[in-house]
């Protein structure tokens, strides 16, 4: 008896397969084709049927006495497991409660208000990104930002790229290729994503020559380097990387005077560089304006970092090598677009109005203090339970950090909120709440995890009170 019942099964095993277009038919998949068009809808139907075709076949217990229905609903599932793992792919916004200030993996610097509209409003549509608007002829591409960087640094000119890698790169290609560029062997580093110094020197076609021992080097050992072939002495900021103890690295001065003498460019990749102090918030990153009043010919940083406005690689320093990147066809490949303008400039609008700590959220980021934290995080989680929370909520002293490579040593003091729940364990809660919508990004530590209001909008808040208090259980 058992032996017929399961033969009919095999038999017909695949006649309780729906077809296409039944399941296209289906509202779920019908919404689905909406947002994700009916090739790729038909293209995930169809891998579907063909999983299910595949255990059907190897005939397993439940696939092989399922009814029509249960294997219709088993496809809608499957369906919407698949769409959500592919929307989760999408681009989308998520909320950083990290406490990683600049976190390169979500984006770097959060634009500030200013940079959004401009952005938008700006540049979205037509501007008049290389048109002089007095006479209706051409104009020069990024004059704007370009004039605002040099008066925020005091250099002679400036110039935009599309990152401080390419900056970096284009600097040494154009300045120093086909010759010898003096580099401490203590700055020989990896800024992280293959980014090497001696790889980018390679690629830019100047040789790179040496000096000094990876914790003490003289200004001795550049002047002895300085050949017939040397065009350059190359500065690299250490970025996330610090070398303590016993070490020695000559002042961007005393490097500046040897290079007047020696009559070669002196070239500084600040990497995040600071167009302001931050030393008060135990920053130890080169302030740009600084580097140019000690004699730096020529300053690389990015946009996305410090500054706190979007990816892009400025460069400032002598008019004259400024005006020979300008030239050099390499520009042409490694300009940016006028959302970086529009954007940038708006960034740098802040600083010139001394509103730079008011408006710019990195900047507003570092200047936060513990103890409004402290309040910002018991408001949250008294609200919290005040609309009734699951879960456990204690407010805790930690550190916030800098991230995106810069000031690797400093940590900023704050409070955090520990979310614990009797049923879920630290890691159960980071999945939930990275899959919640809009994604929150947590951390966990020492076994519990956390959340760090310091790097949350105060508009955002509203999405980590409505996810502690929608968890029904
Ligand atoms: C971060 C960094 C870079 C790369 O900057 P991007 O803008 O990310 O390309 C280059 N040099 C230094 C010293 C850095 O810190």
């Amino acid at each position: 008896m058992k032996n017929g019942l399961e033969k009919s099964a095999n038999t017909n095993k695949f006649a309780v397969l729906p077809s296409v277009d039944a399941l296209l038919q289906a509202a779920k998949i019908r919404a689905a084709a909406q947002k994700i068009g009916s090739a790729k809808t038909t293209q995930i139907i169809r891998e579907i049927l063909e999983e299910i075709r595949e255990n059907l076949r190897s005939a397993q217990d439940d696939f092989s006495f399922a009814s029509k229905e249960k294997i219709f609903q088993n496809a809608l599932e499957r369906f919407a497991e698949k769409t959500q793992m592919l929307s989760s792919k999408d681009l989308q916004k998520v909320i950083n409660a990290t406490g990683v200030i600049i976190h390169t993996n979500l984006g770097r610097a959060p634009l500030s208000a200013d940079a959004q509209k401009a952005f938008l409003e700006t540049a979205a549509r037509c501007c008049n990104l290389e048109y002089d608007l007095t006479n209706g002829k051409r104009g020069r591409r990024g004059a704007f930002c370009e004039e605002l960087l040099a008066e925020l640094t005091g250099a002679e000119a400036a110039l935009i790229v599309n990152n401080c890698a390419a900056a970096t790169f284009f600097i040494l290609a154009a300045l120093a290729n086909g010759g010898e560029c003096v580099v401490s062997r203590g700055e020989l580093v990896e800024i992280g994503g293959d980014f090497r110094v001696p790889d980018v020197m390679a690629q830019a076609g100047a040789k790179m020559r040496e000096v000094g021992t990876t914790n003490r080097t003289k200004p001795q050992d550049f002047a002895n380097a300085c050949g017939e072939q040397t065009k350059m002495f190359v500065r690299i900021h250490p970025s996330n990387f610090r070398v303590v103890g016993f070490t020695k690295m000559p002042s961007l001065k005393e490097l500046a005077e040897l290079a007047r003498e020696k009559n070669v460019i002196l070239f500084e990749d600040a990497g995040s560089g600071a167009l302001i102090d931050l030393s008060a918030y135990n920053l130890d990153e080169p302030v740009i304006s600084q580097s140019i009043a000690d004699g730096a010919d020529i300053v690389s940083f990015s946009g996305d970092k410090l500054l706190g406005g979007v990816q892009c690689g400025i460069i400032v320093g002598r008019g004259e090598l400024i005006e020979k990147l300008r030239k050099h066809p390499l520009y042409r490949a490694l300009r940016v677009d006028k959302t970086i303008y529009a954007a940038l400039g708006a960034t740098l609008q802040s600083y010139r109005r001394d509103a730079h700590f008011d408006e710019i959220p990195v900047l507003q980021m570092i200047s936060e203090t513990a103890k409004n934290l402290c309040r910002r995080s018991e408001n949250l989680v008294e609200n919290a339970r005040h609309n009734g929370t699951s879960f456990d909520l204690e407010i805790v002293e930690g550190k916030s950090a800098i991230g995106g490579g810069s000031a690797p040593l400093t940590r900023l003091p704050s409070f955090l909120i520990a979310v614990s729940h009797s049923d879920k364990t630290p890691n159960d809660i980071e999945k939930d709440l990275r899959e919640n919508v809009p994604p929150i990004i947590a951390r966990i530590e020492e076994n519990r995890l956390l959340i760090d209001l310091r790097t949350v909008a105060a508009a955002e808040e509203i999405y980590l009170t409505e996810f502690l208090t929608k968890q029904r259980r």
